[in-house]
């Protein structure tokens, strides 16, 4: 115990989470009862989550304390390095200064343990023993299954039918960790069972999977149900992530002009960016801060700022966030953790309140960066993370036009070495860029209920 005390001070792992949302200068609007649209209250959450992470998901306190034995497994990972591209830079031949926070280095490869760990923390202390939860391509239910089995949880994971056929290895991953892992849409659910009668064949979806792990915890007093994005509390979670770059900046003496981050749910995106947007708000700073996402599903770019429910099925509270509708389906591109109709509700705030620049962009030129980025600094990023190299490459040969010293800093969220059938099509010839027409998202948005 001594010796982790002491590893920990050396390694300078955040005490606190950051919590962005008393220093906003506005106020976000509560989720709504989609009966009576009436603002529902903490306790509408309560069969789903622990009273704690329903706690944190309403706090006002701007610092929630980090528990000892959530950093003593954070510590197993974190810090997690921050790099200067220098290579990139001179690839570039920009005088622009490239860093990026890697949280490829966790044991799942990307930054959701942050969150993953305090919930299942959570759950355990308040005598939980089960937890449930949808994964698309496996990202974070391989995160919550290490989670689980680290503080001892038992975890089930309903994986969307396709990808547990076409991705086998985070499904082998997840059951290394312990996990159960299920086929969604499965015969042990009411939500299952209802889509296998009307299409045994279904491939399933996030959507009905999220319908699946809900209904699971719901009917099962000993489970509960984890998210692994876009609510408050999982954002705070990341925040780890943004005061660590805080404090390298500074060590490596340096400021960022711009924060760059991949925005599918918010999560990574607002775990960079806010410890940075509350020097801006402070009056410090004046750093730009940019999300970048697919131009196939152009949530903040071209979604409206509107009450929208969260899955598919339409069953969640409604969430006022930048959304293209519940009922659109985004094109299936690579980079599956950024095809979300929807958005976190603070960073969609953040974007309307003109705090938070976003930008979009396709398929092939995101891959582009991604190889050159790997080529460069020898990591492969994942495919969501391309757009965040992408848009940083574009911002570095804008500085290098301007003839500017630009400090810009990006989150590499996670790498990329369960998505190699991804660059093999990439490099084999190119993708499609699967783009909406403006038409085909005025349906998906008129679609939005009120
Ligand atoms: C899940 C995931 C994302 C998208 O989720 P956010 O909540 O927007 O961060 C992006 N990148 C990687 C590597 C992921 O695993």
């Amino acid at each position: 115990m001594q010796q982790t005390k002491f590893l920990l001070d050396e390694k300078r792992i955040p005490e606190s989470w950051y919590n962005l949302v008393p220093d906003l200068p506005f106020q976000l609007e509560p989720p709504l009862n989609p009966a009576t649209r009436e603002p529902v209250g903490p306790e509408a959450f309560a069969p789903i989550f622990p009273e704690e992470i329903i706690r944190q998901e309403v706090t006002a306190e701007p610092y929630v304390p980090i528990p000892e034995e959530v950093r003593e497994i954070y510590a197993l990972w974190r810090p997690t390095p921050l790099f200067r591209a220098r290579r990139l830079e001179k690839l570039l031949d920009t005088p622009a200064h490239i860093y990026y926070k890697y949280e490829g280095v966790s044991p799942s490869g990307s930054h959701k343990p942050n969150t993953a760990v305090p919930q299942a923390f959570y759950n355990k202390q308040e005598g939980v023993r089960r937890l449930t939860t949808e994964t698309g391509a496996g990202q974070w239910g391989s995160s919550l299954a290490f989670a689980c089995e680290t503080l001892g949880l038992d975890c089930t994971v309903y994986m969307v039918k396709v990808s547990y056929g076409q991705k086998p290895y985070r499904r082998i991953m997840m059951e290394t960790y312990g996990a159960e892992v299920h086929a969604s849409p499965t015969d042990l659910t009411q939500a299952g069972r209802d889509i296998l009668e009307q299409d045994p064949d279904s491939p399933g979806s996030l959507g009905i999977a999220i319908s699946e792990a809900v209904e699971d915890a719901v009917k099962n007093d000993d489970a509960k149900y984890s998210l692994g994005s876009v609510l408050n509390h999982v954002l705070l979670h990341q925040t780890v992530i943004g005061q660590e770059a805080l404090e390298q900046m500074e060590l490596a003496g340096e400021y960022p002009d711009v924060v760059v981050g991949c925005v599918g749910g918010g999560s990574n995106f607002g775990g960079i960016a806010f410890p940075f947007i509350r020097e801006n708000l402070k009056g410090n700073k004046d750093t730009r801060i940019i999300g970048v996402e697919p131009a196939s599903c152009p949530t903040l770019t071209k979604g409206r700022y509107v009450y929208d429910f969260g899955d598919t099925a339409g069953t969640t509270p409604m969430m006022k966030m930048y959304t293209l509708g519940h009922s659109f389906v985004p094109s299936g591109i690579h980079a599956g953790g950024l095809r979300y109709h929807g958005d976190s509700p603070i960073v969609s705030a953040l974007v309307h309140e003109g705090l938070v620049e976003a930008r979009a962009y396709a398929q092939n030129p995101t891959f582009e960066a991604g190889v050159a980025f790997a080529r460069a600094e020898g990591i492969v990023p994942a495919p969501e993370v391309t757009h965040a190299i992408k848009a940083t490459m574009d911002l570095a040969l804008e500085a290098r036009e301007a003839g500017e010293e630009k400090t810009i800093l990006f989150n590499l969220c996670g790498h990329g070495h369960f998505d190699f059938s991804a660059y093999e099509q990439y490099l084999a010839g190119g993708l499609v860029n699967l783009e909406h027409s403006d038409e085909e998202i005025e349906r998906a948005v008129a679609g939005i209920p009120g």
